[in-house]
C-alpha cells in the first residue's frame, strides 16, 4: 500500500520520472513469468455438453472407447467375395444375400459365393475382399459376374486398423474445433470437463468519455475502447464484463476498480499516462495491487501497466484506442490463454516483405497497422498510412502490425520484416490447384 503522500505526489504529476521503461521482450517475460505460476491443475473447470464445447479448451484426456473401425467394414458398395474365387475373371458367383450399413449378418460365405454389400456395412464371415460394384455385373437374382480380380483385404477396413480402444485421441489443453467435435461424438463423449472461461472486467476511465448512444458535447468523445476490448476478450475465449465508465477521480476509480476486481482479470483503459488526472496507477497502489511494470518501450502503447492482485491480473492500458488494442495483444492475450489451460506465450508472427518505405524515429519497438497478404505464395506486409494511436479508422483496415524492432530506424520497400497478426491473413483468391 502506498500512503496518502504518494497519492498526492502522483496528483502533482510526478509519475514515471524515475520509472523503468522495459523493452517489449522483457515486459512480456514478466507477464509470462506471472501467468506460468498459474498451474493447469489449479484452474477451475466446468462440465458442459458437446453442444456447448465448440472453441472451449478441454480439461480431461479423451480416450477411444472402441477400436476404429469397430468392426471389419466394407469401404465400397460392391460384392463381398473370397479373394481365392476371383483370381481368374470373369467368374460367375452365387449371390447369397445383401448387407447394408447398420446390418449385422451372421452369414458365412462358402466357395463360389458372394454377398452384395454396401459401404459402411460389416463384412460377414468368409469374405476377405470386396469387389466394387462397378467391376461386377448382376446376371440375375441369384448370380453376379465378377469382372476384375481382387486380393485378400481389398476394400475392407479391418477392426482396429485405424486406432485401438484405449488410445488417447484428445489430450487436455486442446481447443475443440470442428474435427475435435467429430472425435468427441465418435467416442460417445456427450458431457466433458472444459476449463472455465476467465471473466474479464473492462473499465474505461476519463472525464471526457460519453457512451455510444450519447452525443458528445464540446470536449467530449465516445468511449470506444470498451468495445474493442470486449471483442478481443471474446476472441480469446474470455467472458467480458463491462463496467460503468469511471471519471478521473480517486473515489470513482477506487469504487469501480473494487467492483472490477471480482473478475479474474481487470482491464482499465486510460488514466495511465503523465497527466495530472492520470490516477489509475496510484489507485492500484492504494488498493494493494502489485505493479510489475508501468512503461514499455513501444509505439503505440508506452504507458502500459501490468499488475497482479493475489491470483488476479490487472492492467492499466493506455487510453488511445490503437495503443490499448496493441497492449492487449501483447500482454493480456497470454494471460487469458493461460487461464484457460492453453500455452501462454506464442505470438502470431509472420515474416514477409515490406511493401513501402518506413522510417521510425521513436527509438521504441513500433507496431504499425498493416495489411498482410499472401500473394503467389509470398507474404506481403503493406503498412497502412495512419495518423497515430488515436486513429482507429485507419487501424481498422489492418489485419496485423508491422513490427519495427528497437534498433531499426528505417525499412525500405522489399526489406524482410515481421508482422504480428491479430486477424486472418488475406489470401489471393486465384486457385493454385
Ligand atoms: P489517457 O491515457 O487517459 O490520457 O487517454 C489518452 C487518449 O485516449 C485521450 O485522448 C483520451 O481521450 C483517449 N481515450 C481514453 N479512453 C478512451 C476510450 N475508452 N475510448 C476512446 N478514447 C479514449
Ligand atoms: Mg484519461
Amino acid at each position: 500500500m502506498v500512503g496518502h503522500q504518494t497519492l498526492k505526489d502522483w496528483e502533482r504529476g510526478t509519475k514515471s520520472c524515475s520509472s523503468v521503461v522495459l523493452d517489449v521482450k522483457s515486459a512480456r517475460e514478466i507477464v509470462l513469468k506471472h501467468c506460468l505460476q498459474v498451474g493447469r491443475e489449479s484452474l477451475p473447470t466446468e462440465t458442459v455438453s458437446i453442444w456447448e464445447c465448440f472453441k472451449r479448451i478441454i480439461a480431461e484426456p479423451i480416450v477411444l472407447d472402441t477400436d476404429q473401425p469397430p468392426f471389419d467394414r466394407s469401404m465400397r458398395d460392391g460384392y463381398g467375395v473370397r479373394a481365392e474365387d476371383v483370381k481368374k475373371v470373369p467368374v460367375l458367383l452365387k449371390s447369397v444375400g445383401e448387407i447394408k450399413a447398420g446390418d449385422f449378418s451372421s452369414l458365412d460365405i462358402k466357395e463360389g459365393e458372394a454377398v452384395h454389400i454396401m459401404t459402411g456395412a460389416p463384412v460377414p464371415g468368409g469374405v476377405d475382399a470386396v469387389v466394387m460394384v462397378e467391376h461386377t455385373e448382376r446376371i440375375d437374382a441369384e448370380h453376379v459376374e465378377v469382372l476384375r480380380p481382387a486380393k485378400a483385404g481389398d476394400n475392407i477396413a479391418r477392426q482396429g486398423s485405424e486406432h485401438q480402444a484405449g488410445e488417447l485421441v484428445i489430450d487436455a489443453g486442446k481447443i475443440i474445433s470442428a474435427l475435435e467435435l467429430a472425435v468427441l461424438a465418435t467416442v460417445g463423449k456427450f458431457r466433458m470437463k472444459v476449463f472455465r472461461r476467465p471473466t474479464v472486467g473492462i473499465l474505461a476511465t476519463g472525464d471526457e468519455l460519453v457512451e455510444v448512444h450519447e452525443t458528445p458535447q464540446p470536449g467530449q468523445i465516445r468511449n470506444s475502447n470498451s468495445f474493442s476490448l470486449y471483442a478481443q476478450v471474446l476472441k480469446c475465449g474470455g467472458l467480458p464484463v463491462t463496467l460503468e465508465t469511471s471519471r478521473d477521480n480517486v473515489s470513482d476509480l477506487r469504487r469501480q476498480m473494487i467492483a472490477g476486481l471480482k473478475n479474474d482479470v481487470l482491464l482499465v483503459s486510460g488514466g495511465v499516462s503523465m497527466g495530472k488526472y492520470d490516477l489509475v496507477e496510484p489507485v492500484f497502489k492504494e488498493l494493494g495491487i502489485d505493479v510489475h511494470f508501468e512503461s514499455v518501450s513501444m509505439r503505440p502503447g508506452k504507458p502500459t501497466v501490468f499488475a497482479t492482485f493475489g491470483n488476479r491480473f490487472v492492467y492499466g492500458l493506455p487510453g488511445n484506442p490503437v495503443s490499448t488494442f496493441v497492449a492487449f495483444e501483447l500482454f493480456v492475450k497470454p494471460v487469458l490463454n493461460r487461464l484457460q489451460g492453453l500455452q501462454a506465450g506464442a505470438l502470431c508472427l509472420i515474416r514477409g516483405t515490406v511493401q513501402n518505405e518506413i522510417s521510425e524515429k521513436s527509438g521504441r519497438t513500433a507496431f504499425l497497422p498493416a495489411r498482410v497478404s499472401i500473394e503467389s505464395g509470398k507474404t506481403k506486409i503493406s503498412p497502412i498510412s495512419w495518423k497515430g494511436s488515436a486513429d482507429i479508422f485507419s487501424a481498422a483496415e489492418a489485419n496485423g502490425f508491422l513490427v519495427v524492432p528497437l534498433e531499426t530506424t528505417h525499412l525500405k520497400a522489399g526489406d524482410e520484416a515481421e508482422a504480428l497478426m491479430f486477424d486472418e491473413l488475406e489470401f489471393e483468391s486465384e486457385s493454385q490447384f
